[in-house]
């Protein structure tokens, strides 16, 4: 491989490499504001220049190739006087409104300025005006004041959305970003361009003066709005969830999130009004009154639901597992359906929508786990286990995370059902009629893990903590990797959902039943799970890291 020495680092490039590229390649960190290494080069903010040996003026680093032998500066003298011109040209004419921008604390410019500037300005005439609130979109602001030009969302729109809806509109210092007439900025990737933004001119209409994010808490996750499995970071103020980012993986989500993954799933995990906030039974079992279910506590529930599994042969209840939960709570299900019941009368029920689907992340199966579901053998819906629910000889359903009333061809067997037990995180149109409900916590407030459409597994941490959380804060009693989590105000304040993983609800009705299941928290039914799986034997969650990984020698087709 070639080698080109920076900062008298020797280290080796690519073939085609640009200086910045080789050097962030080599965690040689080259200061810049337009340059984006998943879009092409426009070359315009001049923070990246560097001193070239041989070479009489100073290069942007973004734009010039690496060649072999090449010596490179990004500190010296020169370089600094450029950095520090570049500040100060840039900042004439901004703002500085950092104490009310939604972008301090996490600024390129408000970096750059301690970095790279002297903290000085020779420019003593008024800062031109412009207009600060100009609705771009549904779910995106700009502030003309606040924009440096870099034309990063401008070339986002144009070379991932493939919408250009934006573009730069006159010149000099009055040059400033526009929608084409008629148009808004509206695609189903428009709100990344908040975070490429360099500085605060772009903010997210449903974020915009929410928090300081200093005062956030921010946690790697996994968005569940499909099979892509996007990574993201999930940020949280007093425990309440108020925005979620792209997290990088290039083999997933590159840089980005779509815009309904990212409103989509955070609105329902905070909402008081549609979550089930406590674990509940039908006051008279034969009553018709669908509203009587009263709140219990936890082990009436559990013993409610186990007094109504006793009540039954094994073959007449039917289990529903959930591609929009765990692997974790799904094989405690199977087990649970396996081991005490004796059979394998479980399925899950497919979420797929083709509109939904694009040819940048978005995929047509709009569940995040259905992958997962048939790595532990868990089969779909299909026309025999319809046959055998329309039969009448099934009188209980157990389910995981589904609305029952959705399930196809409802109508015709929940009139033979005689009871049913629902572990749901929101009320759906059938929750109503069930005889125990337990709340079961989301994706957001648990330990697991999901299997995206490349097969790939990855991993969900608690960014909302829930009473039961706190509860073994209390009793010393987190795993590893809640402690891991429990490091901010998130575990102390604000509301708390009465909410149990879904793993956890299966081990406790099933100990009521006689049968004790060795998991004590999430990573344990993971290891046990893998160990079952070829190839996945040996597996932790320290296997699988901060990116996934695929899943061992069971890669399946990938799927939509
Ligand atoms: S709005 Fe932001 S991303 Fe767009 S050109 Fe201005 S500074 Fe760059
Ligand atoms: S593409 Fe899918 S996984 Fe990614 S953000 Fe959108 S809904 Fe979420």
């Amino acid at each position: 491989m070639p080698k080109i020495t920076i900062d008298n680092k020797e280290i080796e490039f690519k073939p085609g490499q640009t200086i910045i590229q080789a050097g962030h390649n080599a965690g040689i960190d080259i200061a810049h504001f337009c340059y984006h290494p998943a879009m092409s080069v426009s070359g315009n903010c001049r923070i990246c220049l560097v001193e070239i040996e041989k070479m009489p003026k100073l290069t942007i680093a973004c734009s010039t190739p690496a060649t072999e032998g090449m010596v490179v500066y990004t500190k010296s003298e020169k370089v600094i006087h450029a950095q520090n011109a570049v500040m100060e040209f840039l900042l004439i004419n901004h703002p500085l409104d950092c104490p009310i921008c939604d972008e301090a604390g996490e600024c390129k410019l408000q970096d750059y300025a301690y970095k790279y500037s002297v903290g000085v300005s020779r420019f003593d005439e008024m800062k031109n005006e412009k207009d600060k609130r100009v609705s771009l979109g549904p779910n995106v602001m700009f502030d003309q004041e606040r924009c440096i030009s870099c034309s990063r969302c401008i070339r986002f729109c144009d070379e991932i959305a493939k919408n250009p809806q934006l573009t730069f509109v006159e010149r000099g210092d009055h040059v400033t970003i526009e929608t084409f007439p008629g148009e808004e900025l509206d695609n189903p990737y428009s709100m990344n361009v908040i975070e490429i933004c360099p500085v605060g001119a772009l903010t997210s209409k449903e974020f915009r003066f929410k928090s300081r994010v200093w005062e956030m808490s921010f946690t790697d996750s996994v968005c569940p709005g499909c099979s892509r499995g996007c990574n993201s970071i999930i940020g949280v103020r007093n425990n309440k969830i108020l925005r979620i980012e792209p997290r990088e993986n290039l083999e997933v989500n590159d840089y980005w999130l779509c815009d309904w993954g990212r409103l989509n799933t955070i609105k329902n995990v905070n909402d008081e009004n549609i979550r089930i906030n406590s674990p509940k039974i039908k006051l008279h079992e034969d009553s018709l009154d669908t509203e009587e279910l009263i709140d219990v506590n936890w082990d009436e529930a559990v013993s409610k639901a186990a007094s109504h599994l006793k009540k039954y042969e094994s073959n007449e209840i039917m289990f529903i597992a959930s591609a929009f939960s765990t692997l974790e709570d799904n094989y405690a299900l199977k087990k649970f359906a396996g081991e005490i019941f004796g059979g394998n009368r479980i399925f899950y029920v497919p979420f797929t929508d083709n509109a939904f689907g694009d040819d940048i992340l978005r995929k047509p199966d709009m569940t995040p786990n259905s992958n997962g579901l048939k790595l532990l053998g868990i089969k779909e819906l299909d026309g025999e286990i319809l046959t055998e629910l329309k039969s009448g000889k099934i009188k209980v359903l157990y389910v995981l995370n589904a609305d029952v009333s959705m399930i196809p061809e409802s109508e015709s067997f929940l009139k033979h059902i005689e009871s049913v037990i629902l572990q749901i995180s929101y009320r759906d149109n059938y929750s109503k009629n069930a005889n125990v409900i337990f709340p079961v916590s989301t994706y957001a407030e648990i330990n697991g893990t999901f299997v995206n459409f490349q097969n790939r597994i990855q991993r969900l941490n608690p960014a909302v903590a829930t009473l039961e959380q706190e509860r073994l804060i209390g009793e010393f009693q987190l795993s590893r990797w809640d402690k891991m989590g429990a490091h901010n105000d998130r575990w102390t304040h604000g509301t708390k959902f009465n909410s149990r993983p879904g793993w956890k609800i299966l081990k406790q009705v099933a100990k009521v039943l006689g049968y004790e299941f060795n998991f004590a928290n999430s990573e344990e039914v993971f290891i046990e799970l893998c160990s079952g799986i070829p190839g996945l034997n040996g597996y932790d969650y320290d296997t699988i890291g901060t990116t996934g990984i695929i899943a061992g020698t069971n890669v399946m087709a990938e799927t939509n």
